[in-house]
């Protein structure tokens, strides 16, 4: 790979050069939705952080094999902690579910029973993958083959377990049918977050006492299997009936998929990706059932986490009224009048991800002055180049400029600002100006959601160019095809491609 690329890693503390185990391939799995209500911005903020960053290693030339998990699985709304607890967030669900249709908030059809949650998840799965594509996340073109639902991986899951019971990383409570993860067989323990055993024993104070009458070794053990024959979602197991944990599906979907991706069997992947919410325990846990299940000493080589999104300087919260879903503020409802998603997508990539975020209105206005900029730089080089469209230079110094940026721990404004000084400048290639624009946006990603999709062939072959410059061959393929399809000749050579209506 010709470019160097240097990123944080949460596990080790300090910005280290990117080197997948397998280049160009780069195995990454990130921690994506929880299908019980529609996501919020701040959950988007880390998936539109994953899909900048996979084009981005695309954009340099990596094979990037993306995963994001569903999950599907009903958990208790306390899974924060360790040990879960708390109401059964399907059951909740329900309860939400009903009110809103009771009151008109929720208009839908494809609930019919709130109380089956199989319905519940499979609505919220699909508003998740509407808004997904929306706001341009690469991935949701690829569900289900890469969004595995937690639902679909129950056997996996029940392996994993058996197999960390085997090695003396688990054991079954002594009443039966509850599976614990050891964290004292575990050395590794707290080394991603920090929180080791010592610290976790010290600061859990009055619970020791509760969490050894549920039968646990160490108060900081965690839930692999809970006996639950009553759970709204439940299945048979060695240990009785009852239904997973929750960090067990991060470890068995994660390796499952991606060895499925990579066509081998892999214990270690390159990147995990989630909000700094999930370091501990979730991503904690998922490190010591991964590592303790295939032995190896590293699940993932570099984990990367996303700052907290804040609304006008406060923590989002649904008693302050100012928590916002994505659909809420597409429609309107954060500032008044509705917004683009690619005006979203851009105000929430627009921040470091390792700063917190400030969703403000005023931030919003900027992004969509922005992105008109945008818009109006590429509808301006069009209409100049009248349809003929050039390969970028790779050595085109905007197109460097923003490189470098992004090598640099995804520097996103130091990458804006490169763009945009470069755009207000002289153009004497127009040609070539808007095939470095294409580039970049195969990054940002604002262009081509902005616009409604045409059958405009001309169009079609700028976006085709614009994909190949970028290095996104599934999606210039696809484009070809779309053209092959609609009864065009296409051919690509050294000056761009064009398309030929062919004779019947
Ligand atoms: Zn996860």
């Amino acid at each position: 790979m010709p470019t160097e690329l240097n990123f944080y890693n949460t596990l080790t503390h300090r910005v280290e050069t990117f080197a997948p185990i397998e280049p160009p391939r780069v195995l990454m799995y990130n921690c994506g939705p929880t299908v019980y209500d529609f996501a919020h911005i701040g959950n988007f903020r880390a998936f539109v952080f994953a899909d900048v960053l996979r084009r981005f290693l695309e954009m340099v030339g990596y094979d990037v094999k993306q995963v994001m998990n569903i999950t599907d699985v009903g958990h208790m709304t306390d899974d924060q902690l360790a040990d879960g607890g708390g109401e059964d967030k399907m059951v909740a669900a329900a309860k939400r579910v009903k009110e809103a249709k009771k009151q008109g908030t929720l208009t839908t059809d494809q609930i019919d029973n709130p109380d089956d949650p199989y319905q519940v998840a499979k609505f919220y799965t699909n508003a998740f993958l509407e808004d997904a594509r929306k706001l341009g996340l690469k991935i949701a073109d690829e569900y289900p083959e890469h969004m595995p639902r937690a639902t679909g991986f129950i056997a996996q899951m029940q392996r994993l377990i058996s197999r960390l019971i085997d090695k003396g990383h688990a054991y079954e409570s002594p009443a039966g049918g509850t599976v614990y993860f050891s964290v004292e067989s575990f050395p590794e323990y707290g080394r991603l977050s920090g929180n080791t055993l010592d610290k976790l024993r010290g600061g859990a104070g009055g619970r020791v006492l509760d969490e050894h009458q549920a039968g646990k070794r160490h108060p900081a053990d965690f839930l692999l299997w809970k006996a639950d024959s009553s759970h709204v979602m439940k299945w048979e197991s060695p240990w009785g009936v009852g239904y997973p944990g929750w960090h067990i599906e991060c470890s068995a979907m994660s390796l499952a998929v991606l060895s499925k991706l990579a066509g081998q069997e892999v214990t270690t992947i390159d990147i995990h990706t989630g909000g700094e919410d999930n370091i501990f325990p979730h991503h904690e846990c998922e490190i010591a059932q991964s590592c303790g299940s295939t032995g190896s000493s590293s699940f993932a080589r570099l984990w990367m986490h996303t700052r907290f999104l804040l609304v006008e300087g406060q923590k989002m919260s649904k008693s302050k009224g100012n928590f916002y879903t994505v659909r809420d503020v597409l429609e309107g409802k954060a500032t008044g009048r509705p917004v683009d998603p690619a005006v979203l997508r851009y105000e929430l990539l627009r921040s470091h991800y390792r700063s917190n975020m400030n969703f403000t209105a005023k931030g919003l206005e900027d992004s969509a002055g922005a992105v008109a900029k945008l818009r109006d730089y590429t509808q301006r080089w069009e209409q100049e180049v009248n349809g003929q469209s050039v390969e970028v230079d790779p050595q085109h110094p905007m197109l460097a400029d923003f490189t470098r940026a992004l090598s640099d721990d995804l520097s996103i404004s130091g990458g804006i600002g490169a763009l945009f000084t470069w755009a207000a400048g002289k153009h004497p290639d127009p040609a070539q100006s808007l095939a470095a624009l294409r580039a970049v946006d195969g990054v940002l990603g604002v262009l081509g959601s902005a616009s409604a999709p045409t059958d405009d062939s001309a169009e079609l072959c700028r976006q085709l160019d614009a994909a190949r410059a970028a290095k996104d061959f599934a999606k210039a393929d696809a484009i070809r095809r779309q053209l092959q399809d609609a009864g065009y000749e296409v051919m690509t050579t050294k000056a761009g491609t064009t398309a030929k209506k062919k004779l019947a």
